[in-house]
């Protein structure tokens, strides 16, 4: 039992100032409110006096690759624990570990260390968040927009699609796969009738290819503006009149959700507050986008498995393809988009902090168990320090995690 006092709450729509949070021995919250309100404290538990300090949901990060010199491509448990205690130092207590194109043999590899996580648990004493299932991010991207991902790009084919689905819905939870390429209808299909939530991304979609994946089930798109298509992009496949693309889509699709990479270096404060004004903060998750030049000194380093990947150069704060033109990955932690959002972009904390964690909880479908401070919920918090919103302390379950 444990209670955690004198900070205050970030709620979903609110603040609470002098609030406290019990957690019983399940791990979940059994009270949250203010403290004056609270219950007496339970004398055999632990108190903690978090005044100062803002406590927030654990952050949940649905689109993230890697940190601390490891990508979740290298396929090892020991890479695979080293990016997660890396992202858990930085608040996110429910991660979706995320592939990039790559050889098959390596997707497999991938997956087959995404099981063994999620079925593993979260271990706060070993610093590793929970791990919610996979998102299958490639190999089936268009080629024209496949970004700084490996040149390996193909379409789905369903021999090779059915040993990853194999994995689902446990271990495999999400599944990117670009509109537009031969077979993209049977995949939707059989990913959907395996439980798997299907997005869109790295692609040149017509706003027709959208509407029939959202058909297909498809509600959403990957990091909202980058490798992904508008009218302007679909004029290299198709002669005037203009057509709409993914852009126009799920900006005008109430039920389509997306996300976006608030890093200070992906999007410019007023395209941040566009896509928020445009489609609201429940329907805009934030994302790391991280690549394994997370939390490692500027350098050169590979996108995707060290066998294979692609070169980028990471100038301290993202990654940016060798030529200095385009950018390649997030190299920042899910606290420091929470902080942009807030002072940046000028976003209120709480919305700033629920874009976070119960957002991208609900696009998910695990908001029962996670993404907000309630009563019944898992115990998962980040506590911020209230003068700079850096991370103090994490819990995953009730239990802190290592901050060293
Ligand atoms: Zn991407």
């Amino acid at each position: 039992m444990l209670r955690i006092t004198g900070a205050t709450l970030v709620l979903p729509d609110t603040l609470i100032a002098d609030g406290a949070v019990d957690v019983g021995a399940d791990g979940r919250i059994a009270f949250c409110g203010r403290q004056a309100d609270a219950p007496p404290v339970d004398p055999r538990g632990q108190v903690i006096d978090a005044t100062g300090q803002y406590l927030a949901p654990g952050f949940v990060d649905m689109h993230v690759h890697g940190a601390a010199g490891h990508d979740f491509m290298d396929g090892t448990p020991a890479a695979f624990e080293a990016v997660l205690a890396a992202h858990a130092r930085h608040g996110t207590t429910t991660i979706v570990p995320t592939n990039t194109v790559g050889r098959h043999d390596q997707i497999l590899a991938f997956l087959e260390c995404c099981r063994a996580l999620v079925r593993a648990g979260p271990d706060a004493s070993r610093g590793l968040p929970r791990v919610a299932g996979a998102h299958l991010y490639g190999p089936y991207f268009a080629e024209e927009k496949v970004g700084c991902h490996p040149r390996l790009t193909r379409p789905p084919t369903r021999d090779e699609y059915l040993q990853y689905l194999a994995y689902a819905p446990d271990a495999l939870m999400v599944a990117t796969c670009a509109p537009e390429l031969d077979g993209a209808a049977d995949f939707y299909r059989d990913a959907a009738a395996r439980g798997v939530r299907l997005n869109a991304g790295h692609s040149n979609a017509t706003w027709d290819e959208m509407a029939a994946a959202h058909a297909l089930g498809v509600r959403h798109v990957d990091h909202l503006f980058c490798a992904m298509s508008n009218y302007v992009s679909v004029r290299t496949r198709f002669a005037p009149p203009y057509r709409g693309g993914m852009l126009e889509f799920v900006l005008a699709t109430p039920d389509m959700t997306t996300e976006i990479i608030a890093d200070g270096r992906h999007l410019a404060p007023e395209l941040l507050r566009f896509a928020v004004t445009m489609k609201g903060a429940d329907k805009v998750a934030l994302v790391t986008d991280a690549s394994r030049a997370m939390d490692m000194p500027p350098g050169a380093y590979r996108f995707g498995p060290t066998d294979g990947g692609e070169s980028f150069y990471h100038d301290g704060e993202v990654g940016l393809t060798l030529d200095g033109r385009s950018l390649a990955s997030g190299a920042r932690g899910m606290d420091h988009m929470v902080r942009h959002m807030h002072r940046v972009a000028g976003l209120d904390l709480p919305t700033a902090a629920r874009m976070a964690s119960l957002t991208p909880a609900t696009i998910l479908r695990i908001e029962r168990e996670v993404g907000s401070i309630e009563v019944g919920k898992l115990a998962d918090f980040v506590l911020l320090d209230q003068a700079d919103l850096r991370v103090r302390s994490v819990y995953v379950g009730g239990a802190a995690i290592p901050m060293a």
